[in-house]
């Protein structure tokens, strides 16, 4: 027997025209490469969109043709969002950190036949159309006379003189909820990246969850700053569950230093503001320096990396600011835990909570997840054995784009490469990246605490922790580290700093200092790079 209920699909489109319809006069207000600050509403949003679609629909662009965006997080970006995915096309946002090469090989695989760019990124789109057969109309994101002349990118049009043209009366599609709605490609440290292809359905699931309040508790009162960057995994989802809720959005452009995205929290009295722990480690460091206070701030979200306990404490403690540590991944939507507290841990003293904040948390409804062993053996919940993370879920792919065929399901669950810990309670631990874990004499060194403790000391600005090649031990552990600027720190003043923080065995056995430590195309630290840079290093005694 079959309900009887109606039976809608589920369709990013609804989203966009939801916001219209109850939250028309709801700010978005975006920092553009312009240099301005530019403030427009839901409804005209919405109505732009729609002009998207038909400017998509004027040049004859079939259902399921792939648009691409080399964008900064922005109000011009967002009516991609909507008017591609709405209009039954694929919005693929693209890594502008990427080289170019990788650039040029990810629009040949996904055969992107439209990309947009923001003016910052001309010199890259110069340095790669050629490269773009696929490529039919290059979109600059900008006024019609501030078109890039002397570009020599052909068929090279202005948004908003592309978007002038179109009416924006517009009857949004109707059709399977399973169809394909963004594409984002993994950051591929290793191999060629791979695509991973949103549906309708799995988009819509996932801004419902994330909404919840154990999730980014989302609300019509919140006023958001994504800095996570709208080509990172749809911005966490942000885009889509705001339009559900029909918050303010904050969108910070191209301007992510701690200065610039101070004053637009302040600016703009943002509630809650979401990214990777080195973005806001640049934040503090402005508020430090200042002696600047948030008036309005009082949740960040801290993501796609861990964040260390000295952020997490500096937050809360010194600026009164709740901080969710959420854990995901490009395969994921993104979102597959947060961090927020039961009855049970509230009840605890700070030590005790601070020990359960640290952690990825607990997943969101929707996601199921397990840890095995190298055999594939379910292991407990105890807090303290770790094994390989698993999730499976509606908003958790089931198969790359263009690899059909070659699952990377095990069992219908999607192995994140991920290596945790879960408690009794639920709380996930990431204790590492499975390629990251340092085995030392049969025992896992967490690269994770060891960097937390580096990252502790007032002098460090970064820390990281790989293992070097032992004849005995297998693998021993040293810290890579960056001081703040003019800091002074010895080694042995390193290595003292971690008596007594975490087991004698863990200790790294070196130190070495460098200027900086690379950072990926999304913020993370490249540990491949770095044990590049650090070919031919042998240990001390070795
Ligand atoms: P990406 O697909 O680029 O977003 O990367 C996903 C990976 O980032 C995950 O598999 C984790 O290794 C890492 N990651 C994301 N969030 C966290 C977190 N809160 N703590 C530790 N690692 C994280």
């Amino acid at each position: 027997m079959l309900g009887q209920m109606q039976n809608h699909p589920l369709l990013i489109s609804a989203l966009i025209t939801h916001a219209e319809r109850h939250h028309a006069d709801g700010e978005i207000v975006s920092r553009r490469v312009e240099g301005d600050i530019h403030r427009t509403d839901w409804a005209t949003l919405a109505k732009r969109s729609r002009q998207v679609a038909n400017a998509l629909d004027a040049d004859q662009l079939p259902a399921g043709t792939r648009v691409a965006t080399v964008a900064w997080n922005g109000y011009r970006h967002m009516e991609l969002y909507f008017g591609v995915s709405g209009s039954q096309r694929v919005l693929h946002t693209l890594n502008p950190r990427l080289h170019p090469q990788q650039l040029a090989w990810i629009i040949n695989h996904a055969e992107d036949t439209v990309v947009c760019f923001d003016t910052t990124f001309t010199p890259l789109i110069a340095a790669v159309h050629s490269k773009c057969p696929t490529v039919k109309r290059w979109v600059a994101l900008c006024d019609a006379d501030k078109l890039p002349a002397d570009s020599g990118i052909p068929n090279l049009v202005s948004y908003e003189g592309w978007l002038a043209a179109q009416s924006s009366n517009y009857r949004w599609p109707q059709f399977d909820e399973n169809t394909a709605s963004s594409l984002c490609y993994t950051s591929g440290t290793t191999g060629n990246p791979k695509g991973v292809l949103y549906s309708h359905r799995s988009t819509l699931l996932h801004a419902y969850a994330a909404a919840l309040p154990d999730s980014l508790n989302l609300s019509a009162r919140d006023a958001v700053l994504p800095v996570v960057p709208m080509f990172h995994v749809n911005a966490w989802g942000l885009p889509y569950a705001a339009a559900a809720v029909g918050c303010k959005l904050v969108f910070p452009g191209p301007a992510m230093d701690g200065k610039s995205i101070y004053e637009l929290i302040e600016g703009e009295q943002v509630s809650l503001a979401a990214g990777v722990p080195t973005v806001w480690q640049m934040l503090l460091g402005h508020l430090q320096a200042g002696g600047l206070k948030f008036s309005k701030l009082n949740r960040t979200v801290i993501g796609g990396s861990a964040c260390p306990p000295a952020m997490l404490t500096t937050f809360q403690d010194v600026y009164g600011v709740e901080v969710l540590h959420a854990w995901g991944m490009t395969e994921m939507s993104p979102l597959g835990t947060a961090c927020t507290l039961k009855n049970k841990q509230l009840a605890l003293d700070d030590a005790g909570r601070l020990k359960v904040r640290l952690k990825q948390g607990r997943v969101v409804y929707g996601v199921d997840m397990k840890i095995v062993d190298g055999e594939g053996k379910e292991l407990p919940w105890d807090g303290r054995t770790y094994g390989d993370l698993l999730v499976r879920g509606p908003w958790i792919i089931d198969q790359y784009f263009r690899a059909e065929g070659d699952s990377p399901l095990v069992d219908g669950w999607f192995p994140t490469g991920d290596v945790a810990t879960i408690d009794a309670d639920g709380f996930m631990q990431i204790t590492d990246r499975s390629k990251d874990v340092i085995k030392s004499g049969g025992e896992w060194i967490s690269s994770i605490d060891v960097e937390n403790v580096a990252m502790a000391h007032p002098a460090v600005a970064m820390a990281a922790c790989i293992g070097m090649p032992h004849p005995k031990w297998d693998e021993r552990p040293i810290v890579v580290v960056a001081l703040k600027p003019g800091a002074e720190l010895s080694r042995d003043d390193m290595l003292a700093f971690y008596e007594g923080k975490i087991a004698k065995w863990q200790i790294p056995d070196d130190v070495v200092f460098v200027q900086s430590i690379p950072l990926g195309a999304t913020g993370k630290m490249m540990k491949v790079s770095l044990r590049e840079q650090l070919k031919g290093y042998v240990l001390p005694g070795v």
